[in-house]
């Protein structure tokens, strides 16, 4: 889904000097944050395992805003390919201000109990759960030194609505609820911030392939179709502008945040507002 395209001189920066690396940067929520990040003065590290989109993903950002961006194989759920990245971004830029853990996965989106077995759920919890926690250990590495910094995770509606979305991948989203909190208390006295974003159903490739690879406008739709906001074309830049906010100093007093961006979603249940009073 496209974002608004300002010119990036248009408005002020939000994220000036700054130093991201994205998780799951190629596509979806996390090439939108890349996008809306680099537009907004920062140096953007995308980490993916997919390679050639990575590359040109970080191409074309750089080429629209002006920004180093720049690409690095890493799968999350490998203590090395995290501990790489963030000593690229640092080897690159000399810092690393923003580390966003947004790499996930649905595993096999059968979402009945009959359907669990150990090896998807194994992935699953390696990938969204310990791929964000070595995130932050590598990334408090090398921010407790200067005292500062911003570790923000993507959760998921999961993490507060259910039914209908495999065991796997909600437990996965629990425990980043949980592991914010917990960093959001340790790293406190480093000066350093821990917040998540729980999205609700966003269009993005993840979001399609649970649909049965329907395209992206479809899914917009379909989401829409549910939404308790109405009339609001959903996209990733909903997310990422979440991000925004958690990543510059706007927000540099939050700490220990889920915060839901659903349009409301799991604020109610249908059947309530269809009850005749
Ligand atoms: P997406 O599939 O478009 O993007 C996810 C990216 O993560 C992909 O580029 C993929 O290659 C990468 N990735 C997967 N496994 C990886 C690994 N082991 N190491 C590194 N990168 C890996 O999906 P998205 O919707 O943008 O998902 C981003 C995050 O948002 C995920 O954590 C997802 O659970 C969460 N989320 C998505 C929705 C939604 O409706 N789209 C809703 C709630 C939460």
């Amino acid at each position: 889904m496209a974002c608004s395209s300002f010119p990036a001189t248009s408005f002020a920066k939000r994220l000036e000097g700054k130093v991201a690396l994205i998780t799951g940067g190629a596509s979806g929520i996390g090439e939108s944050t890349a996008r809306l990040f680099a537009r907004h003065g920062a140096k953007v590290v995308i980490a993916d395992v997919q390679s050639e989109l990575g590359h040109s993903v970080a191409e074309k950002i750089q080429s629209e805003s002006g920004q180093p961006v720049s690409y690095v194989q890493c799968d999350v759920s490998k203590d090395s390919d995290v501990e790489n990245a963030v000593n690229t971004a640092v080897s690159m830029h000399g810092k690393l201000d923003i580390m966003f853990n947004n790499a996930g996965i649905t595993g096999n989106y059968d979402p009945s109990i009959s359907s669990v077995e150990y090896e998807d759920f194994k992935k699953v919890i390696d990938i969204n759960l310990y791929g964000g926690l070595i995130g932050a250990k590598h990334a408090a590495r090398v921010m407790i030194p200067e005292r500062k910094g911003c570790i923000l995770f993507t959760s998921s509606f999961a993490s507060v609505c259910y039914g209908g979305i495999p065991h796997a991948y909600t437990a996965s989203k629990h425990a980043i609820v949980g592991i914010t909190k917990n960093l959001a208390v340790e790293l406190g006295k480093h000066g350093i911030r821990v917040n998540c974003i729980s999205p609700g159903g966003i269009p993005t490739p993840l979001a399609a392939k649970t649909m049965g690879d329907v395209d992206l406008k479809t899914v917009q739709e379909a989401f829409m179709g549910i939404s308790n906001l109405k009339g609001v074309p959903v996209d990733a830049n909903d997310v990422a502008e979440a991000a925004l906010y958690l990543g510059s100093e706007e927000s540099k007093f939050v700490s220990g945040l889920n915060m839901i961006v659903d349009g409301g979603f799991c604020l109610t249940n249908s059947g309530l507002t269809q009850i005749d009073h």
